[in-house]
């Protein structure tokens, strides 16, 4: 396993590229879809391809800055389709719409000049539409939304010709079969039922220094491979007596956690080693706050799994884009918390396959519980009720009591959201990449809300942000205050996690200040 200490400023990674192995060197600056395109051009290929990288088990390796060093005696073996037939499929399924409609009016024997003034509208104008979808086709693969996009704009098109024509046209029978089928990742079996079986997860020994290390807030989470990652949290599960508390069979224990390994997706940040920080921040607090002696042990179990769920299947972009963008979780959970109430989901839909139920052996009421407080837990994680959670954790402070559930229930919620949103607590080296994941993720979505014209939030611009502007307000008015609070019931908090929050505050504004103005963002914003 890693000794700790990689935080040196570059990767190496090898590459199986046609039976030949290549080398590739990523800075910690290097963007996913940058890592991306190196792939490409040492494969040889156009970078609008679609790579795919597997490890010697044949596990499917995200393309992220924060994938997993290797070594040239097991390089990654890279895959790649070009995109013209998958997903461009759906750009030349809607040029074939243009031509047939464009086609039943030129043929038509009857046309005026009017009508033909018309059409060559329209045909500009759906020319125009496909010419943005064949650019957001190159630049990030056409997703499901926007297929449900190109129906309503074929809709539109019908319908104005409708209009315009008097005549009746038989739209159905041109409607490419995709048009009817919705993503739904609820009831995407495949997705949710494991692809590897335990066999190709190996068993590693942890050292003592390991285990010790991973109960710090310190610990540097950039150093493990996500097999490494998959058994430290085992690792967790058995230390801190949940195995023997929940009875859990640890082969299913095993099998869960790949299975939720594999229900995280390869965003540049809300991906599954932000997973493995939120849940290593979780139990080094429950260390530090010696939480076992203020709660049950049911109650660790449903904090440190509700960590392991709490983003589960996200898609990359926020609560705001779905909403605006009206998309299928938007209008499932009618625009109420709808990614966390999707993680909710899908950690339940894992939870039901009996081969990956780690409470599978608890009794009905134990189960009900757990269900009910993780919940409450995953849906705390949307920060637009953090004001509110922090408050009534805060108003019940002077008076607190571990023996009434309320009060542990703000408490718990109040930890998870600590956890969540905890990257800044953590050492320079170890936090720094990820403030870079999280604005790559934010520029992804905001560019993709200026092309579709949707509302910008301007922490997302790349005209606006910066890196220290991003941190500073964020450390100072929601993760001080906050570890604040919970100082006042565990002091211990204050010198371990609020005072790396000073300091990483006071080096952000010292870069602000010493930071010269750039091209792709304004300082003072
Ligand atoms: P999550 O989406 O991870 O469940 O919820 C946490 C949210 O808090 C993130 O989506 C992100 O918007 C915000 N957040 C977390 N960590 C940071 C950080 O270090 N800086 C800033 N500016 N925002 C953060
Ligand atoms: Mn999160």
């Amino acid at each position: 396993m890693g000794n700790g200490s990689s935080l040196d400023s570059s990767k190496t990674i090898y590459l199986s590229i046609a039976g030949k192995t290549e080398k590739i060197v990523l800075s910690r600056l290097c963007g996913s879809r940058d890592i991306h395109d190196l792939i490409a051009q040492a494969a040889g290929v156009s970078r609008y391809s679609e790579i795919t990288l597997r490890d010697s088990d044949g596990a499917l390796i995200p393309i992220s800055p924060s994938m997993a060093k290797n070594l040239p005696s097991s390089p990654y073996e890279v895959t790649t389709t070009t995109p013209s037939l998958a997903n461009a499929g759906d750009g030349e399924a809607f040029k074939q719409v243009l031509s047939q409609v464009t086609e039943q009016f030129t043929q038509s024997p009857n046309m005026d000049m009017l009508r033909v003034f018309k059409v060559d509208e329209m045909k500009l104008d759906l020319t125009n539409r496909i010419n943005v979808l064949e650019r957001r086709l190159e630049l990030e693969g056409l997703k499901a939304v926007e297929i449900e996009k190109c129906r309503r704009d074929i809709s539109d098109i019908k319908y104005q010709i409708l209009n315009s024509q008097k005549k009746v046209i038989d739209f159905n029978n041109m409607r490419p079969m995709y048009y009817t089928g919705y993503y739904s990742a609820l009831s995407d079996e495949r997705k949710i039922s494991l692809k590897r079986d335990v066999p190709l997860y190996p068993k590693y020994t942890l050292s003592q220094e390991t285990v010790n290390y991973l109960k710090q807030p310190t610990f540097d989470i950039w150093d493990w491979e996500p097999n490494e990652m998959l058994s430290l949290l085992e690792h967790m599960y058995h230390e801190l007596g949940l195995v023997t508390e929940f009875n859990i069979n640890p082969i299913t224990l095993k099998r869960w956690l790949l299975c939720v390994q594999e229900n995280y997706r390869n965003n540049p940040f809300h991906n599954f080693r932000h997973c493995f920080c939120v849940t290593q921040m979780m139990y080094g607090m429950i260390h530090l706050c010696k939480l076992w002696e203020k709660m049950s042990r049911e109650d660790l179990g449903v904090l440190l799994t509700s960590c392991i769920c709490h983003d589960l299947d996200h898609p990359g972009y926020n609560n705001t884009y779905q909403i605006n963008a009206r998309t299928e979780l938007a209008i499932r959970y009618n625009d109420i918390s709808p990614l966390e109430n999707h993680h909710c989901a899908v950690a339940f839909k894992i939870l039901s396959n009996p081969e990956c139920n780690i409470f599978a052996n608890t009794d009905k009421e134990v189960y009900k519980r757990i269900r009910a407080e993780m919940l409450v837990l995953i849906l705390a994680t949307d920060m637009a009720k953090h004001k509110d959670i922090v408050e009534k954790l805060r108003s019940l402070i002077p008076n607190f009591e571990y023996n009434d559930s309320d009060n542990v229930q703000a408490l718990k919620m109040v930890l998870i959201k600590c956890c969540d949103i905890s990257n800044e607590v953590r050492p320079m080296e170890v936090s720094d990449p990820w403030v870079d994941c999280l604005l790559e993720e934010y520029f992804n979505q905001s560019d993709r809300e200026k092309m579709e014209g949707l509302p910008v939030a301007p922490f997302m611009d790349r005209e606006k942000v910066t890196k220290p502007t991003a941190q500073i307000g964020f450390i100072k008015f929601v993760l001080i205050p906050m570890f604040e609070t919970v100082a006042q019931l565990f002091p211990i908090i204050d010198k371990t996690m609020v005072e790396p929050l000073r300091i990483a505050r006071d080096r952000y504004e010292h870069m602000k200040e010493t930071s010269v103005p750039n091209t792709s963002a304004k300082k003072d914003e």
